[in-house]
């Protein structure tokens, strides 16, 4: 039954409300509705119109103490206090005022009653009378509920000519051409019923965050030129049990009318989650995944209802859902590689002015893991320099600035570092160049700099590859961990003591090392065996163990032995390179900036 009770409606609030109103009504605007014709005056005022003549009714009203008069055409009532004054009748008739019994006269007590008592509760019948019937319209029909509890709040982009299409996502050609069989269908669903091909009836489009799942949703609605209904997994999920089963209903209730159309779900997961079947569960969450299993197959196929869904965590969602017959299709949207991330940067690009000397296959090159949002942000940040700066358009630098700005922070001002500080910094990111420059199959240092950024690094060495990289080998990856703890070298080759400033080297040398033994199948002693597996893979890799105690501290061994003898590699190459280091740094110290050309010109002079 799709019925829902509708909830009681607490009388005593309404009452309340009433009861406000006619306290308003009767304590506020009566008496200065009565009060406003009235202008208070002195008594020499009143005295000299007297005099003058000016004086049309008066009326003295001892009880309380007050006089009032009119002006001779009687268009404005006078009012003043009572003073001991004797002559004041004789005065008074002299002038020849007229006395008058109510100047004011007092309404009538009919009309009294009906404006203070009757008619504010006639317009609040009135009000409450529209609202409801407002109401009861956008819930909608039969299957309603009283304020609008229930309704899926779903946006709709109807088909419109400015909409998203396929051309405004760039890069993630696998993407598109799986979703462009979506459009033709919605476009000639009889070519496929003549063969008797049916359509999955939900799509999951999975990928890192920001990588143009919902635009890529919202494009095949515009390439289609249907409605396009779109909610957040969130959304669903509300305070009620039920409430959510009931939006769920009604999105494809609405869905259903409007097909063909598009129902686009994002972050699938806060209703798709796997039930655990514990007790104390989320039963709103499971109710109201219930209630999508049960509408994905209650709608017929080729009903012309398409429901795509984007996660970035697949493997989090209920098996029930990912079923065939359910969100059968699984559309992956990676993170873009290099030419993905040319072309999203020239999509973007196209929205800002830029100077003519921007190379976006160099940016594409230093942005390596970039998402597209990232792309996007990096793009708009350089405008912003360029504004900052007083430019007319964004130049090839303030790109260049703009990537370090997404990857570490802005530049900090007020960062005081003392002399001692600085050199060490300035010897620790050489060392990190020097050994990357001294191994083979290292990329190329693009820039290295003692600036220190609001992320908190206080320098950093940044190394672009010249290409795309799909496979690392083992020597490749050993040299990264060399790399890693080059700067940690050169403190302690140079200055004999070591610093805080390794902690961020240390952790990615021992999650490379760590991944090596444990997942890549890179030690003589564990072979091919996998000791751990990636849970997350699109949030940032998170791993779990999958072996016993003893292996495990085994693991920890190989992991410390490998770091040490790449840490004692690079230690041996920055001995053996102590005059190019010492004169590296001692110019990166000066210049605080400086180039991979600058570097390698010193390097090999
Ligand atoms: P997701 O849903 O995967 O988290 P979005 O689709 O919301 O990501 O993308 C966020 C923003 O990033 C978009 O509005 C767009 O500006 C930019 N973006 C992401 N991927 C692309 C792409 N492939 N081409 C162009 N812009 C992109």
């Amino acid at each position: 039954m799709n019925e829902v009770k509708r909830p009681k409606k607490p009388l005593i609030y309404y009452y309340v409300i009433v009861l406000l109103i006619l306290l308003l009504v009767n304590f506020l605007l009566m008496p200065w509705l009565m009060q406003r014709q009235i202008q208070e005056v002195d008594y020499g005022t009143f005295i000299t119109m007297t005099e003058n003549k000016e004086i049309g009714q008066v009326e003295i009203q001892a009880q309380e103490n007050q006089i009032l008069f009119t002006n001779q055409d009687d268009t404005v009532v006078y009012k003043t206090g009572m003073v001991d004054d004797p002559d004041l009748t004789q005065r008074l008739y002299e002038s020849g005022a007229e006395f008058s019994g109510e100047i004011i006269e007092q309404m009538s007590p009919i009309l009294s009653f009906l404006l203070s008592w009757v008619l504010p509760i006639a317009i609040f019948i009135g009000i409450g009378h529209y609202m409801s019937k407002k109401l009861m319209q956008r819930a909608g029909g039969a299957n309603s509920m009283a304020f609008g509890m229930g309704k899926s709040n779903a946006k709709v982009y109807v088909k419109s000519s400015e909409g998203i299409k396929f051309s405004d996502v760039a890069g993630e050609d696998e993407a598109k051409e799986n979703l462009t069989e979506i459009v033709d269908y919605l476009h000639n669903p009889n070519k496929y019923k003549e063969v008797g091909a049916s359509m999955p009836k939900g799509i999951l489009l999975v990928g890192p965050p920001g990588t143009g799942k919902t635009m890529l949703a919202k494009a095949v609605a515009g390439e289609a030129n249907v409605p396009f209904f779109s909610m957040s997994g969130s959304e669903f999920v509300e305070m009620f049990v039920g409430m959510g089963a009931a939006k769920v209903r009604d999105l494809f209730k609405q869905a259903k009318e409007k097909a063909p159309c598009i129902v686009f779900i994002d972050e699938i997961v806060a209703i798709g989650k796997k039930r655990d079947g514990q007790l104390g569960g989320n039963d709103e969450r499971e109710q109201t995944l219930n209630q999508l299993l049960t509408e994905m197959d209650g709608f017929e196929e080729n009903s012309g209802v398409i429901l795509l869904a984007a996660t970035n965590r697949p493997e989090s969602l209920d098996p029930a859902l990912t079923r065939p017959g359910r969100f059968d299709r699984r559309v992956p949207v990676e993170l873009p590689d290099l030419k993905g991330r040319e072309e999203i940067l020239k999509v973007h690009a196209k929205k800002i002015k830029l100077a003519p000397d921007v190379d976006f296959g160099k940016i594409a090159r230093m942005a390596s893991g970039a998402s597209g949002a990232e792309l996007a942000n990096i793009i708009n940040e350089a405008a912003l320099r360029a504004v900052r700066s007083g430019r007319k358009s964004a130049t090839q630098a303030d790109l260049e600035e703009s990537i370090e700005v997404v990857i570490a922070g802005y530049q900090k001002k007020n960062a005081i570092l003392t002399d001692q500080e600085k050199k060490i910094v300035a010897y620790h990111e050489i060392g990190h160049a020097l050994v990357a420059a001294m191994q083979s199959h290292s990329a190329p240092v693009q820039k290295i700099t003692i600036v220190p950024r609001t992320s908190g690094a206080l320098g950093y060495t940044m190394q672009v590859e010249e290409g795309e990289h799909y496979l690392m080998s083992k020597e490749e990856i050993e040299n990264k961990v060399a790399t890693l703890t080059g700067g940690r070298a050169a403190e302690e080759v140079v200055f004999g003591y070591v610093t805080t400033g390794a902690s961020n080297d240390i952790e990615q040398a021992t999650k490379l090392s760590r991944a090596m033994i444990t997942r890549y199948g890179m030690s003589e002693q564990f072979d091919m065996v996998a000791m751990e597996t990636v849970t997350n893979q699109y949030l940032g890799g998170d791993t779990s163990l999958a072996c016993s105690a003893q292996t495990q501290a085994e693991i920890d061994r190989q992991v410390v032995a490998l770091v040490k003898r790449q840490h004692q590699k690079a230690r041996q190459i920055l001995t053996d390179n102590r005059q190019k280091l010492d004169e590296l740094a001692m110019y990166l110290y000066e210049k605080e900036t400086i180039t991979g050309e600058e570097f390698m010109t010193i390097l090999n002079g």
